[in-house]
């Protein structure tokens, strides 16, 4: 919920989620309910008006970044096609991304995303949040050349491109790698038609580990949560 409705002390609901206290959750006055920012707050509230125009209700206590991780993970994601990427935006959400970035790249066999895309990824973005207890809402960007993600190097401590080709590194030796321990990573993972020889060269140039994931070829939006989950668990930030 956007913060400017959270005053002091006090939480004014939106419209969208007064509709569903009211009318699914079927909130009373003196029912506690939790609220979240998307900025990592998140605040234990005591209805105190429950109309369909209005839902309001007095903080009791509140938390900081409650079911978020200790690390906060980039996933740059080459756009695939068909309902594919949106089930990759809810899963990376639940498994504790900060952020998704959709790429295209040589590899891409869908095209640029149409109109709207973007805003419906944010909004499933939205909905996973709340859905598994996270507090943040994670950022999905606008769709990017892949040139961007390469570029963007130097803003982690972490960088890893999954492939599944020859000189790959196991994925907890990339993860190893680092020897200290890091605040921010940025993980890679091809569309369907993979990262061709020219992108790794610029993986490798830029400073990225180039991990394996295993001896199977798996569909992109696989790679990209068994990439996630198995950074969180070697760096042991799953939080
Ligand atoms: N036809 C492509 C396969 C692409 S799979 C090729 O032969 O390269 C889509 C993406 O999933 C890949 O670009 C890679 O990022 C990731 N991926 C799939 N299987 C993998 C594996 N075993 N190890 C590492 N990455 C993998």
């Amino acid at each position: 919920m956007p913060s400017e409705r959270i005053t002091a002390g006090e939480v004014f609901f939106p419209a969208e989620e007064v509709k569903h206290l009211v009318s699914v959750l079927r909130r009373k006055p003196g029912d506690v309910v939790w609220a979240v920012d998307g900025k990592g707050g998140a605040f234990e509230v005591s209805l105190s008006v429950v109309t369909r125009r209005e839902v309001r209700g007095k903080i009791l206590r509140s938390e900081a970044n409650p079911g978020e991780p200790g690390l906060s993970v980039t996933l740059a994601a080459g756009l695939i096609k068909g309902g594919r990427f949106d089930w990759l935006v809810e899963k990376a959400v639940e498994l504790g991304a900060s952020r998704i970035i959709p790429f295209l790249s040589l590899g891409s066999v869908a095209g640029k995303p149409a109109a709207g895309k973007t805003e419906r990824w944010r909004k499933l973005a939205l909905a996973a949040m709340k859905q598994c207890g996270r507090s943040v809402w994670p950022e999905v960007s606008a769709a990017v050349p892949l040139e961007e993600v390469v570029l963007s190097r130097a803003d982690y401590g972490l960088a890893i491109a999954a492939h599944a080709g020859p000189d790959c590194v196991p994925l907890a030796d990339a993860v190893r790698s680092t020897g200290s321990p890091v605040q921010n990573a940025l993980l890679v993972v091809g569309p369907e038609g993979g990262f061709f020889p020219a992108e790794i060269g610029a993986f490798r140039q830029a400073g990225f580990a180039i991990a394996s994931l295993g001896p199977r070829r798996l569909r992109a939006e696989t790679a990209a949560m068994a990439l996630l989950a198995q950074v969180f668990l070697l760096t042991g930030e799953g939080g």
